[in-house]
């Protein structure tokens, strides 16, 4: 059978897709192809759970607008299907002078992105938290939290019921793109279509290096470690606990996180993995390790952010160093506090020149497209991203590149 579409991976992003062809194209042929034998098998299915409010990103950039949007269409999502959700508010706190300078810039960002934040004085952040200490904070009311594979499990039976094809255990081993379509091989099955979208997070360079594909870029996996509180203790947080982050970096810091179903996580620490699908510590896969190794950037990167990966790599190493960060703006946490919890794994677009990609990063040609880098908040700014890539796809008709959506 031909398909209009082919879709590789059964992440939030790919799933949404399908569902956004759906509802443009209804009676579309569409498949998707996913290796493991689960939807949400890594980032979607390892992350916070947080439907962010969009107050980090730059006034006016694609990643603000997709962010408030995805927030707004992600509860609308799970209202209309019954997954539990809710909007307990987060709070980003200030510990020393420095970030109670980098906070008045994030609330400056939040307003112009148009996202209502209270700032708060060291009391009235005692009263809101008492167990958290810190010389301010910036209160965000429409930060919530989900479970993104609910939401993965409801957008498969909703595609499914309109007639898309969902083949889990389907790795994708080759994809030969022609001016007629795509073929792409599975083990033992090959499929046509006259257009491929590959959503692969942790593989998406692989994947689109595989369709023949030049990029500039390499997935890098970063480790997201999280412990999480004894039950008896989940009452320390009334709403979400997060540090000031630092603008360099495109992680947010360890934070203390309410989870959907009640339990509250500390993380996630952003360490240099060593495979890109291995959950365990000190997991490491030979073929990751070369492919890291081969690329220049990944020395460059390591090259300009050295510090910040060795205090990371320390803390991760150390429950105390670990628990020192956390301690910094909820001083009653001890070591008991901090209990094992499966980590999560980033796939972080690395460019040539060492520099950490921030935004979302396609990789197009005339019949597919690669999406190379989606970062956080990419689970909660996944269905406006299945609109935007649709409106790319349809609209192509020049030369394979990589186009940075920012
Ligand atoms: C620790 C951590 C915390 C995060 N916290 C948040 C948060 O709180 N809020 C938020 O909005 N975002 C968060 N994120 C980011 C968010 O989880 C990701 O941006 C998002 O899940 C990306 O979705 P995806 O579908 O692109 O990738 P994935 O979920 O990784 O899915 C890609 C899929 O492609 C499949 N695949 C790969 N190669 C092949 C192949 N050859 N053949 C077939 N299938 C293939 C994989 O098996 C996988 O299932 C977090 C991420 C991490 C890691």
């Amino acid at each position: 059978m031909r398909f209009d579409f082919a879709i590789v991976g059964g992440g939030i992003v790919g799933l949404a897709t399908v569902r956004a062809i759906l509802k443009r194209q209804p009676g579309a042929r569409v498949l998707l192809l996913e290796k493991e034998a689960r939807f949400a098998a890594h980032q979607t299915g390892h992350n916070s759970g947080v439907i962010h409010a969009g107050v980090y990103y730059a006034p006016g950039s694609l990643k603000a607008r997709l962010c408030r949007d995805g927030a707004i269409a992600t509860k609308a999502f799970c209202r209309q299907n019954d997954i539990p959700f809710d909007v307990c508010g987060k709070l980003i706190v200030a510990t020393n002078a420095l970030e109670l300078e980098r906070m008045q810039a994030l609330e400056g960002r939040a307003r112009q992105n148009g996202i209502e934040v209270e700032r708060l004085t060291a009391d009235d952040l005692r009263v809101r938290e008492p167990n958290i200490a810190g010389l301010g904070a910036l209160f965000v009311a429409a930060t919530g939290i989900v479970s993104y594979s609910a939401i993965c499990a409801a957008l498969a039976c909703e595609v499914t019921e309109k007639g898309a094809q969902l083949r889990l255990g389907s790795k994708v081993r080759a994809i030969a793109e022609d001016p007629q379509g795509v073929t792409i091989e599975t083990e033992g099955e090959t499929f046509h279509a006259d257009r491929l979208i590959a959503c692969a997070g942790l593989q998406s360079d692989r994947v689109a290096r595989m369709a023949g594909l030049e990029l500039d870029c390499r997935i890098v996996p970063f480790r997201g470690e999280y412990y999480v509180l004894p039950p008896e203790r989940n009452h320390v947080v009334r709403h979400l606990i997060y540090p000031v982050p630092d603008p360099d970096l495109p992680f947010l810091g360890i934070h203390l996180t309410r989870m959907i179903d009640g339990r509250v996580t500390v993380g996630p620490n952003a360490v240099l993995g060593f495979s890109r699908e291995g959950y365990g510590r000190g997991a490491v896969s030979a073929s990751d390790l070369y492919d890291m190794a081969r690329f220049p950037g990944f020395w460059k990167t390591l090259g300009i952010h050295w510090k910040s990966g060795l205090r990371e790599s320390r803390n991760a190493l150390s429950r105390n160093g670990y628990l020192a960060e956390c301690r910094k703006y909820c001083p009653s946490l001890t070591l008991n506090d901090l209990q094992p919890y499966p980590a999560g794994i980033r796939a972080q677009a690395v460019a040539r020149d060492g520099t950490l990609i921030h935004d979302f990063l396609f990789a197009q040609s005339p019949r597919m497209l690669h999406v190379v880098n989606a970062p956080s908040p990419a689970a909660t700014s996944a269905f406006p991203i299945a609109e935007m890539i649709l409106d790319r796809m349809l609209g192509v008709t020049g030369q394979a590149g990589a186009i940075n959506a920012a």
